[in-house]
């Protein structure tokens, strides 16, 4: 039986589900629970559906919130680590300003609450529990809707003051697509899924050709996931082809560039999109980014996350390491 005393809880807050999980002391999951991230009302409706997942969890350990060491969250948005404050979480409803979710969460829970960056956190688990385990220096690229980055540098989370690891917001085209920030010529503007799907409406309603939005509705989908850019993929749609084969070159691009200023051991591979393209994927990353490497003849390794759905949410528990 685990020792109540040493589990911890963990939250990843997504733009489409909570997952939650009770962490022991060496990383196992002795619990867990996720449900979808309400779609309306705002920070506090989704507070409430966090306390609501972490507790069916924390039942199904069979130990209560309140007993546990802490609950650490991994959230989207600009996170203070100090104050469990966080502003701007673009993806969630009604969530442009700022909301105390620590506080919140320590009042529901009745346990302590610490609040980090989503990707960070995975990063942290990655290299804590999963494939970053052999490196001290490990360069997270989470690629899903957005592409988020996470820092371990020298053994140590890099958070710079607040704000490190923005991976996603390199420029590699000056002037280039509006990324969904609101900026030009961002890596996301090329390889976020939610760019890669805008781009893919608009070339589909200028009347190019592709089975993209036909595989979307027979999967019973309302967007473009992985699953059906790799199905579209494997029908050879010309479409998926050329959005992905430029998605790959801003990664390329960006991820080059960052292993240019940092030079770490290795770089974890993850998110929906990298996860689901796996060996294959990482492959065709460092054959895009090696172009790019200012030192080429020791590229860093290329490994695709261990963790898989869960590494948010224990990622989020050792917060409370
Ligand atoms: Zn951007």
């Amino acid at each position: 039986m685990a020792d109540e005393q040493a589990l911890r809880g963990g939250i990843d807050l997504g733009g489409t589900k909570i997952q939650t999980a009770i962490v022991g002391s060496g990383g196992d999951v002795v619990g867990q629970a996720r449900h979808p991230t309400p779609t309306e009302g705002g920070p506090k409706d989704v507070a409430e559906a966090m306390a609501a997942a972490l507790t069916e969890a924390a039942e199904s350990a069979d130990v209560k919130p309140s007993e546990l060491v802490g609950v650490g969250v991994g959230s989207p948005g600009d996170t203070n680590e100090e104050t469990g404050v966080v502003t701007n979480a673009g993806n969630l409803p009604d969530w442009s300003g700022s909301f105390p979710l620590g506080e919140t969460l320590a009042d529901s829970l009745g346990t302590h609450i610490r609040v980090g960056n989503d990707v960070d956190v995975a990063t942290n688990a990655e290299f804590e529990l999963g494939a970053g385990r052999p490196f001290k220096t490990v360069l997270g690229v989470f690629w899903g809707t957005g592409v988020g980055g996470g820092l371990i540098l020298d053994g140590k989370r890099w958070l710079g003051r607040g704000a490190a690891g923005e991976i996603g917001h390199i420029v590699v085209v000056r002037g280039g697509a509006r990324c969904p920030c609101g900026r030009k010529g961002c890596m996301e503007a090329y390889a976020g899924r939610g760019a890669m799907e805008a781009e893919a409406r608009r070339e589909h309603e200028n009347g190019a050709k592709t089975k993209l939005f036909e595989l979307m509705e027979e999967h019973g989908r309302d967007r473009l996931s992985s699953g059906i850019w790799e199905r579209a993929l494997d029908k050879d749609d010309p479409l998926a082809k050329k959005l992905i084969d430029r998605a790959y070159k801003a990664l390329g691009a960006g991820v080059g560039s960052a292993v240019n200023l940092l030079d770490p051991e290795a770089i974890i591979f993850g998110g929906g999109m990298g996860t689901r393209f796996g060996e294959a994927g990482a492959e065709r990353l460092a054959k895009n980014m090696h172009k790019h490497l200012f030192v080429d003849d020791r590229p860093p390794e290329i490994r695709v996350a261990e963790l898989g759905d869960l590494g948010g949410a224990i990622g989020a528990s050792l917060l409370f390491g």
